[in-house]
């Protein structure tokens, strides 16, 4: 991402903000994106619409949690260098009030393993966080402590969050934890969903690690 010029990155983190709103995971000016930049991240400034957002309002973020920027950065600016900082691997943090993500989050319910897909965000179950403030550093921790081994989490009585490699993956895994907690909800209307077991799911996880890499072509993760 260091190569990249900044003001082409902020455009696509309001790129990915904008398709929040058309992959349906938008909730008004609640969320927020970042991608990994420089010694920190660019990221979206604190409660503005996204439909008005130019290329100068993204705020850049260093890890020790300085700005120099204009706008003040998303009050969730510690969630966002806290991934950078625990995972080297993380290029783009994505964080959404989608409804049915937020609904299981009201509830303080994990996801588990009632469909195999739940491993796209790396084991058998997508944790739910404690709750804590918005924009707290508890919350932060509360998040890290659910993420671990894992790409995302809810995040108690709040919504989710997820880290990818880059801004479409994270686009997509966001909307692929949004669509797994409303297959959740619906499988939950008729009975209690059967669950994979342990053995199942780590031949999903296997299964996983090569899954979609198609050769000579971008993978599909
Ligand atoms: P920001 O507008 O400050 O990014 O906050 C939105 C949000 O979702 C807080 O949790
Ligand atoms: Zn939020």
């Amino acid at each position: 991402m260091d190569g990249c010029n900044r003001e082409a990155l902020a455009r696509r983190v309001i790129s990915t903000c904008l398709a929040m709103e058309t992959r349906g995971i938008n909730q008004g000016n609640a969320g927020n994106v970042s991608v990994r930049f420089g010694d920190g991240f660019l990221i979206t400034p604190s409660g503005m619409d996204y439909a008005r957002l130019r290329a100068d309002d993204i705020v850049q973020v260093d890890l020790d949690g300085q700005s120099h920027d204009r706008l003040q950065p998303s009050s969730e600016w510690r969630m966002h260098r806290d991934i950078y900082t625990h995972y080297p691997a993380a290029g783009a943090v994505l964080h959404a009030h989608s409804t049915f993500a937020t609904a299981l989050s009201c509830l303080r319910l994990d996801i588990p393993a009632f469909h195999y897909m739940v491993a796209v965000a790396g084991g058998d179950r997508i944790r739910c966080a404690d709750y804590a403030l918005f924009g707290s550093q508890e919350l932060s921790d509360n998040m890290l402590a659910a993420l671990e081994d894992r790409r995302a989490c809810l995040l108690g009585t709040h919504g989710m969050i997820c880290y990818h490699d880059d801004l479409d993956r994270v686009l997509r895994l966001g909307v692929e934890i949004e669509a797994l907690a409303k297959q959740y909800h619906f499988a939950c209307q008729g009975g209690q969903p059967v669950l994979l077991d342990t053995q199942q799911m780590r031949a999903v996880l296997d299964r996983f690690a090569d899954y979609g890499k198609q050769s000579g072509g971008a993978d599909e993760d």
